[in-house]
């Protein structure tokens, strides 16, 4: 079984092939990703109408490479899917068309995935996961907490009360002047600092209900800049790694709260998982990896290149779909708002 999965919902035009075999092992077949970060840099940020038409530029070449690189025909696989959001609407209808247009044409299913659930079972498709496990789902427009206790079947435990953590290591970043995409900036940053000159605030830490807070620290960060400007290199990467020391202390102490809130639920994880692009941070890794080991589960995190948006997580999401009959018709619209509590399950 074989899926073509295509992801247009930011600032990556991605299309990539997965398969399992007869033994039901996944493989990655093909991931070919085109990065806009040049032609956003200058605006420190993603502009939707410059993020649109880069996709419409690059969409047929990157699908054509898709099968080029896994050496197979269009004939050989078995559906199409298509991030149908949540994310920007231009980029997610460049996408969405192109993945029905190819389904139309061969007559193959279409599988209108949902971005967030990409990165949700990212980690089944590089590692043996069961279900249900904590996911810990941290990038750039969201921070949750959620068991897993399905395809297509989440429970939200707690989420941001205001920014996501990618967003304020994004917003840390330009306030410091280092280059976009802010979260790889800051990491390296923090690597050279003193991760306790400066002491910020831990939101939120030991409240009972798992949810998050990041403007708050954001705010204090910026107020230490002002207050010991004009920054030294030193100055820099010391806020990075103290910012940086908050941000693991905060996602520690909110996912120990996840695993609380399982355990009321009944629900009792086999696993730790943590996804998206922040989930590339190695001293985030690492705090959750201590985690994990102090509650006796395995911790799992993506592959670094599986971790920030790619067309491999948005094929076996649907390919996981495919296996359970849950297909799409021509419908299916893009949503630029669509959490991952609201989305169709299996039976
Ligand atoms: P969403 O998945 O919520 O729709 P998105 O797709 O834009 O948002 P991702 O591509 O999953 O987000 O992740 C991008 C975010 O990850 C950015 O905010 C970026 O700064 C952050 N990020 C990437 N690498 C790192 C890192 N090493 N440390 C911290 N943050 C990182
Ligand atoms: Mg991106
Ligand atoms: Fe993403």
């Amino acid at each position: 079984m074989r899926v073509l999965g295509i992801e247009t919902t930011c600032d990556e035009t991605a299309a990539a092939i997965v398969g399992v075999d007869r033994a039901g092992e996944a493989k990655i077949l093909s991931n070919e990703i085109l990065s806009q970060i040049a032609a956003h840099a200058a605006y420190g940020g993603v502009v939707p109408e410059i993020a649109a038409r880069a996709h419409v530029e690059a969409i047929d070449r990157i699908v054509a490479r898709a099968f080029e690189t896994a050496g197979l025909k269009v004939s050989e696989i078995d559906a199409i899917a298509a991030a149908a959001g949540p994310g920007l609407v231009g980029g997610v209808m460049v996408g969405l068309t192109s993945a029905k247009a190819i389904a139309l044409v061969t007559g193959k299913p279409f599988i209108a995935v949902n971005h967030l659930e990409g990165h949700a079972l990212t980690a089944r498709l590089t590692d043996d996961v069961a279900f249900p496990y904590l996911l810990l789902l941290v990038s750039g427009g969201h921070t949750q907490l959620l068991a897993v206790r399905g395809v297509g079947d989440y429970l939200r435990l707690g989420t941001t009360i205001d920014d996501a953590v990618g967003e304020a290591f994004d917003k840390i970043a330009k306030m410091l002047g280092l280059p976009y995409p802010g979260g790889p900036s800051v990491e390296r940053e923090a690597l050279n600092g003193d991760s306790e000159r400066f002491e910020f605030p831990r939101p939120m830490s030991g409240r009972p209900k798992p949810d998050f807070s990041l403007s708050g620290l954001k705010t204090a960060v910026r107020l230490m800049a002002e207050r010991i400007a004009p920054l030294s290199d030193r100055d820099v990467a010391d806020l990075c790694a103290s910012f940086q020391a908050a941000v693991v202390d905060v996602l520690v102490d909110r996912t120990r709260a996840g695993l609380r809130a399982c355990r009321e639920a009944g629900i009792s994880p086999s696993t730790l998982v943590v996804a998206g692009g922040v989930a590339a941070n190695q001293a985030i890794r690492s705090g959750l990896t201590r985690l994990a080991t102090e509650a006796g589960l395995p911790m799992v995190a993506p592959p670094l290149a599986l971790c920030g948006d790619n067309g491999a997580m948005i094929a076996w999401a649907g390919l996981e779909r495919l296996r359970l009959g849950l297909i799409d018709d021509m419908g299916a619209l893009a949503r630029p708002r669509w959490p991952l509590d609201e989305i169709k399950a299996a039976g």
